[in-house]
This record gives structure tokens, C-alpha cells and sequence, in this order.
């Protein structure tokens, strides 16, 4: 386990915490400020403690130049409005200059201050020493609260560390918590669902995951090239040819591992990849020619609630179908509903899979859903996130 910012005495003390606000924009205005709002708890957290707030982030990709596209003056604008306080935000082109030093050193308890976009720097993104000193020496403790840049090893997100003690925030406490419980000691029947379109992202996933669950359960346009693997045709339907291969091999350690593997048993299919296409149902070993599936059939949809109904523990990853196509969303809002309906941790880690979950208004249902794309996917790869591995372990 991690240490938090409830581990640390944060009255009086300077703390830097690196958030997640790379929120989308249009023509300078914030279009979604769910980033913020999920940070506010951390940040209210450290005011009402004593603590002196730096903030620092990214936003979009300004290739280590300041460039004022890509300034937080939006973001400190909404912190501000959230918070209903001012906040101090030096635009800094070079983030860290003498202005900020000096507001940094005559913040007074329960201030909150923004810097500039950390990417303006050219090292951030190399994790250059000289830019996490600079951060450093700002404040007194780090805090890490950006889970979804934590797979990245940057000045911001884990070079910091080096300088000062480091420790994790309420965001990144609940992605460990959950993500890391459900796949290090899961309660049993541990179920994973995989989806999405190409077998090719999700290789990592699907090996580190045979390793702990008892059923995987495999949809969407991946599942195609297993049917391959297995001898059957699968029309026009997505095949990710490269690894074909692969898929056989993956079949293969299901089976040494003792795992309960579900592919699909019929599919929804259309002659196009169109919405209004004919559509019709075929058995997997029944895919006609000029035919392609976007969605699980009616019978995979039981084989699939059957064994999620057994679960106590169920990450998802990936949705079942072309859910984002009305006619082939069924399949993924039937695995929405077995999981909302289910009294077992219920995680979603993908950003298609969390977008399908909001859309279907079943997101509240969940146990957790991650926040972290690249990060939960890294994360269910059993990878080490160099931005949680930088944090003080609990003693
Ligand atoms: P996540 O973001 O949850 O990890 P992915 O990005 O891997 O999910 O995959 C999501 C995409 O997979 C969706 O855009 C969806 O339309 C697509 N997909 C699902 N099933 C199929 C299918 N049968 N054929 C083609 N694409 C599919
Ligand atoms: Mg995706």
C-alpha cells in the first residue's frame, strides 16, 4: 500500500500536487470539467488541513513550448468558480520563475496557487532532473493525484519524488484500492470481460489477466480473430491478422491455466458497417461470407450473464460490440446491465467501456470506473506505474 495525504502532518507545510486537468476545450472554453470536479476532494482535503496548495498539469500537447494555446488560465478560471475562492495562477511561460518562487514562498495556510502547463517545459516529458528540482524546491511534500499520466515517467508525475517525500491522493488511493485489489486478491469467481476492436492492444492484458481470473470472457472484435484461430470464417467481420497466431497461443494458456474462457456462440452481423444495414444473427460457425459481426448474439448474451452472475470480482475492459452504432449496442448494454445489477466489485477500465457505462446511465452502479485509459491499461498489464511507484509504500 501507498501512503496518502492522510499519512502526512500537511498543516503549514507547502504541497505540491500534480492533477489530471488536461480537460477538453473548444475555442477556450471548457467543454467537460469532470477532470477538476474529481480532484476537488484531494485539494478541499489539504485547505481544510492547513496546507499551502500548489497545483501543477498538463493540458493537450504543447511540445515543451509555451504556448498559450494550451494555458491553464481556463482551468485556474473554473477552480476558482468550483472552489469559490480566488486562487493565484501565474502564467509563466517557463512554469517555475522568480514570481512564482515568491508566491510559492508567501502562500499562507489553506491558499491554493496554479502553476502553468508543465509540458511548456521541453523536460518534463524526459523526465528531466533540473525541472523536477525546480518543482521540487517550490513546496515541502508531492502529492500525485494525476492517475491518468501515471504510467509516464515525467518530471511532474514521478521526477519530483526524487527531491521530496511523495504520496499519493484520494484519485490515485481509489484506482490502487480497486484496479490493484481486484488483481492481486480478487474475490472468487474473478471474471474478466474483454473487448474492443483489435486483439493487438489488449495481448498485454489478456496474458497478465489468464493469470488471475477464473473466467475470461472475450467480445467485441476481438473475438474474430479467435474464431479464426479456430478454424471457423468469419466473413467480413474485423480480423487482426498479424496475430492470429497469438490468439491460438492465448487459447492454448487459457486451457494450461485452468481458466473458463467464453468467446462468443452466435453473433448480430450486417452486410456494412453501417447502422442501417440488414442485419441478421448467425452461430459463430455460420458467418456468411459478405457478412460482418458488430455485436454479440442473443445466446452469447446468456453464456456471458451466466457467468457474471457467478462472480464476485468483475473487471471489464472493452465493449462488446459497436455499441456506439444503436443497432449493435445491445450485446454491450446487456453486459452494463448483469454488472449493474450484480452485488460483486464491478470495474470498468477502458475509455470506450466507460463512455458505454455513462451512456446507458449505469456509471453510479459500478464499484469503480478508472479513469486511467493508457494508465488502467498499463495498470491490468501488471505493470509498475512509475508515477505510484515513486510514492512512500506504508509502513
Ligand atoms: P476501451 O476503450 O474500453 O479499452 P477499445 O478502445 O479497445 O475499448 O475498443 C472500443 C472499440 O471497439 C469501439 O469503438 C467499438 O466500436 C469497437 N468494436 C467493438 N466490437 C467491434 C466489432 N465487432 N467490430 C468492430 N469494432 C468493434
Ligand atoms: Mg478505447
Amino acid at each position: 500500500m501507498k501512503k496518502t495525504i492522510r499519512d502526512m502532518d500537511v498543516s503549514g507545510k507547502k504541497v505540491i500536487v500534480r492533477c489530471d486537468f488536461n480537460v477538453p476545450l473548444k475555442d477556450g472554453v471548457i467543454t467537460d470539467d469532470i477532470r477538476i470536479t474529481s480532484a476537488l476532494p484531494t485539494i478541499r482535503y489539504l485547505i481544510e488541513n492547513g496546507a499551502k496548495v500548489i497545483l501543477m498539469s498538463h493540458l493537450g500537447r504543447p511540445e515543451g513550448e509555451a504556448n498559450m494555446k494550451y494555458t491553464l488560465k481556463p482551468v485556474a478560471e473554473r477552480i476558482c468558480e468550483l472552489l469559490n475562492k480566488e486562487i493565484i495562477f501565474i502564467s509563466a511561460p517557463e512554469v517555475v520563475n522568480d514570481q512564482v518562487k515568491k508566491a510559492a514562498e508567501a502562500l499562507q495556510a489553506g491558499d491554493v496557487m496554479l502553476l502553468e502547463n508543465v509540458r511548456f517545459r521541453k523536460e518534463e516529458t524526459k523526465n528531466g532532473a533540473e525541472f523536477s528540482k525546480e518543482l521540487a524546491k517550490l513546496a515541502d511534500i508531492f502529492v500525485n493525484d494525476a492517475f491518468g499520466t501515471a504510467h509516464r515517467a515525467h518530471s511532474s508525475t514521478a521526477g519530483v519524488a526524487d527531491y521530496l517525500p511523495a504520496v499519493s491522493g484520494f484519485l490515485i488511493e481509489k484506482e490502487v484500492q480497486f484496479l490493484g485489489n481486484a488483481v492481486e486478491s480478487p474475490e472468487r469467481p474473478f471474471v474478466a470481460i474483454m473487448g474492443g476492436a483489435k486483439v493487438g492492444d489488449k495481448i498485454l492484458v489478456i496474458e497478465n489477466l489468464l493469470k488471475k481470473v477464473d473466467t475470461l470472457i472475450i467480445g467485441g472484435g476481438m473475438a474474430y480473430t479467435f474464431f479464426k484461430a479456430q478454424g471457423y470464417e468469419i466473413g467480413t467481420s474485423i480480423l487482426d491478422a498479424g496475430n492470429i497466431g497469438l490468439a491460438a497461443e492465448l487459447l492454448k494458456k487459457a486451457e494450461e491455466a485452468g481458466v473458463q474462457l467464453l468467446l462468443p456462440i452466435d453473433v448480430k452481423a450486417a452486410k456494412a458497417f453501417d447502422n442501417e444495414a440488414e442485419t441478421a444473427i448467425f452461430d459463430k460457425d455460420k458467418i456468411p461470407a459478405d457478412w460482418m459481426g458488430l455485436d454479440i448474439g442473443p445466446k452469447s448474451m446468456e453464456l456471458f450473464a451466466n457467468a457474471i452472475k457467478e462472480a464476485k470480482t468483475v473487471i471489464w475492459n472493452g465493449p462488446v460490440g459497436v455499441f456506439e452504432m444503436s443497432n449493435f449496442a445491445a450485446g454491450t448494454i446487456a453486459v452494463a446491465k448483469i454488472l449493474a445489477e450484480s452485488d460483486a466489485v464491478t470495474i470498468i477500465g477502458g475509455g470506450d467501456s466507460a463512455a458505454a457505462v455513462e451512456q446507458f446511465g449505469l456509471a453510479d452502479k459500478m464499484t469503480h470506473i478508472s479513469t486511467g485509459g493508457g494508465a488502467s491499461l498499463e495498470f491490468l498489464e501488471g505493470k509498475v506505474l512509475p508515477g505510484i511507484a515513486c510514492l512512500q509504500d506504508k509502513n
